[in-house]
């Protein structure tokens, strides 16, 4: 079992209007680390039933636990155990050891590679089908909520707050509780959207921002109306994949199954001259 008082917290690690995050450190095996999501409990705490229980749990639970059955996804930050402490909820998480947000690591490094893109993307996929597959809808996909381990590159899509499981019925854009400048267009014009859909476009969202250091799109209007502006130095695949997977219409976007079936991610050994 986890206890807290098995842990030596050190530092601080993440911070948000929510809490804290810290790194601590098993105290009889130094090597294990965890992070420590901390929470003060809400009025606007959403709690969802435990699949197979009636016990309803803080939504981030409930939807991560999902998502920890074997065999489970590398690219997903695991989560350990939860506890509810007084007034506050603690996720024990796995620690990305020495990682960085996506996001510092697009303001790090200059003109991203398409490999390093590729390499990254497709962690990006694995682990968005395997939410689909699982029934969850992440909704909040965005740079600051995936770490990227160095040297190696390997992502871990973490912060599942936002989360909502997948049904048949569509969201609503009320349902959207993620950062606005991830929302699908169709939520914004439809005020109804799916998940595969919105996932698709997220990954748009995704690569054109690696690829470009920017967001694609800076606010609502832009989302529904603006165009973006695609780097020269893009390869021909590149741009039509960014392209196909932020067109407006739902049902013309690329499928999630196609998406890494795209050429992009097969790029054939150019003939030597
Ligand atoms: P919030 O719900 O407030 O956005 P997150 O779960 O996104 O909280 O965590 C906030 C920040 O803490 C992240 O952006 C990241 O920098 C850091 N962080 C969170 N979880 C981990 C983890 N398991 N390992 C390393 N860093 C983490
Ligand atoms: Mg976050
Ligand atoms: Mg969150």
């Amino acid at each position: 079992g986890f206890d807290l008082s098995q842990f030596e917290v050190g530092d601080m690690i993440g911070e948000g209007a929510f809490g804290q995050v810290y790194v601590a450190s098993h105290k009889r095996s130094k090597r294990v680390k965890v992070a420590l999501k901390c929470m003060v409990k809400s009025q606007q705490d959403r709690y969802l039933d435990v699949d197979g229980h009636s016990t309803p749990v803080l939504a981030e639970v409930a939807m991560m636990l999902r998502l920890m059955n074997a065999p489970r996804c590398p690219n997903i930050i695991r989560l350990h155990h939860w506890l509810e402490i007084e007034d506050n909820f603690v996720l024990i998480l796995e620690y990305a050891e020495s990682c960085k947000t996506l996001l510092q690591y697009i303001k790090d490094t200059a003109d991203i590679e398409e490999n390093q893109a590729r390499q990254l993307m497709r962690q990006l996929i694995r682990a968005v089908m395997f939410c689909t597959e699982r029934g969850v809808f992440h909704g909040d996909i965005h740079t600051a909520n995936i770490l990227v381990t160095l040297p190696r590159l390997e992502l871990k899509l973490i912060d599942f707050g936002c989360a909502q499981p997948i049904t048949q019925k569509p969201f609503n854009k009320s349902d959207y509780r993620g950062a606005g400048h991830g929302m699908p267009p169709e939520a914004l014009r439809c005020r109804v959207f799916h998940a595969y859909p919105a996932y698709v476009w997220t990954i748009g969202i995704m690569l054109y921002e690696i690829m470009h250091g920017r967001l694609a799109f800076n606010n609502r209007q832009s989302i529904m109306f603006g165009c973006i502006e695609i780097h020269p130095r893009l390869s021909t695949a590149c741009v039509d994949l960014i392209s196909q997977c932020l067109i407006r219409n739902p049902a013309k976007r690329l499928q999630l199954h196609q998406v890494e079936e795209h050429c992009w991610f097969n790029p054939t050994t150019p003939n030597p001259v």
